[in-house]
């Protein structure tokens, strides 16, 4: 049976190079970074080539970049530090943010009571910066500003420049989840003042469970794990090495590569679009997922005009996999968070969500393979229909 991967959100496979890299690692490498002899040393000099490669691609300095064990570790880092130690009283932030910001926001509101102010985004899903504006020059109080740069779900992008600028006049800080975008897009923070970010390997063909944290010069932040003075004391434990490397390698690879990848993925998100439409008459594009330019090239939202909850089950004993919304709710009966606030209430129960996420290996063979397996699913249900 052909088997094709079409949930890149949630995760990527390993490139070639990135496992090769690492297994030398694994081989040669054992040393512990902090260890002051040579094999300590050889370490070392290879977590610091890594953190001066993703420094140079924000255009940040590299005591600006911690490494962290993922996405979810560098939001919670940063979210929890700002109002532990940076005295921030109060968080605005959308419904629309990954479960590792939302429920971290919620736990401090429930323990710390911080207050919480959630911007409500429109049916597109997109976040009214005039209303962030108004919430911002409207309080006294220390806040903090969590904004995702691009949604996990439907993958509409923010305009982070214009958030952190608007954030920076009203001196509030601004944290941005960097997940779906890092390694993607051009990054500049030498022009964009967002204080704090987060990348996460296993998005971009790196391995699971190795990430890092942007944190802007003199933020203070403390580190959310205490032990060594690892990270500049930022993250305590010892550095997982060879992680970090395949980071750098997946990392080098996206940057020599990222128009190439962005155009050939480009074309697969608007041949999809385009197979779709005219397979499943009906058919509608989630939040700003149908437009190009106004949402992540890697991946594309829609929901299909019947009900069908194994859809992901049937697709995948034809070897297909792809997403009934993102990987964390994936699985569940009903839609997500973010498929609420999008979706009209006689949308709710009578369609079925679909995310379906590419990388640069993604052919258009594969993207027929699975429209033409969905077109007899959407068959079965338009007999089902005239039969009723
Ligand atoms: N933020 C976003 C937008 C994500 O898509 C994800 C992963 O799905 C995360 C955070 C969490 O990243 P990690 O899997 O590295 O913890």
């Amino acid at each position: 049976m052909q088997k094709v991967y079409l949930d890149n959100a949630a995760t990527t496979p390993l490139a070639e190079e990135v496992i090769d890299a690492m297994v030398s690692v694994l081989k040669n490498n054992y040393g512990n970074p902090s260890s002051t002899h040579s094999f300590g040393q050889e370490a070392k000099v290879l977590i610091e080539n890594v953190r001066r490669q993703a420094a140079e691609y924000l255009h940040v300095s590299p005591a600006e970049i911690v490494f962290t064990s993922c996405g979810t570790e560098s939001n919670n880092m940063v979210i929890k530090s700002c109002v532990e130690n940076l005295g921030v009283e109060r968080i605005i932030t959308s419904p629309m943010e990954h479960k590792c910001v939302a429920e971290t926001v919620l736990e401090l509101k429930n323990k710390k009571k911080i207050e919480v102010v959630y911007l409500r985004p429109n049916k597109k899903g997109d976040i009214d910066l005039e209303d962030l504006e108004a919430k911002l020059k409207n309080s006294e109080k220390k806040t903090l500003v969590t904004l995702m740069h691009a949604n996990n779900e439907v993958g509409n992008l923010l305009d982070i420049e214009k958030v952190a600028n608007i954030c920076k006049e009203n001196e509030a800080l601004f944290h941005t989840d960097t997940v779906q975008t890092m390694a993607h897009y051009p990054m500049d923070f030498s022009k964009i003042p967002v204080d704090f970010a987060s990348c996460s390997a296993h998005k971009f063909h790196g391995p699971k469970g190795n990430g890092f944290t942007f944190i802007r010069k003199n933020s203070k932040l403390k580190s959310l794990i205490t032990g060594g003075p690892q990270e500049r004391s930022l993250r305590a434990g010892t550095e997982n090495v060879c992680g970090i490397v395949g980071l750098g390698k997946a990392l080098e690879l996206s940057l020599a590569n990222m128009e190439q990848y962005r155009n050939e993925m480009e074309e697969i998100k608007s041949y999809t679009i385009s197979s779709l439409k005219e397979a499943v008459p009906g058919i509608v594009f989630n939040g700003r997922s149908g437009e190009m330019d106004k949402s992540l090239y890697t991946l594309v939202s829609v929901l299909l005009p019947f009900e069908e909850p194994l859809i992901g089950m049937k697709l995948d004993m034809k070897g297909i996999a792809i997403s009934q919304g993102s990987a964390c709710s994936s699985g569940a009966s009903t839609p997500s968070m973010v498929m609420m606030m999008l979706l009209d209430d006689d949308q709710i129960g009578n369609g079925t969500p679909l995310r379906i996420s590419f990388s640069h290996y993604t052919t258009k063979d594969e993207i027929d393979y699975f429209v033409d397996n969905l077109k007899i699913i959407v068959e079965e249900h338009l007999i089902e229909k005239t039969e009723c």
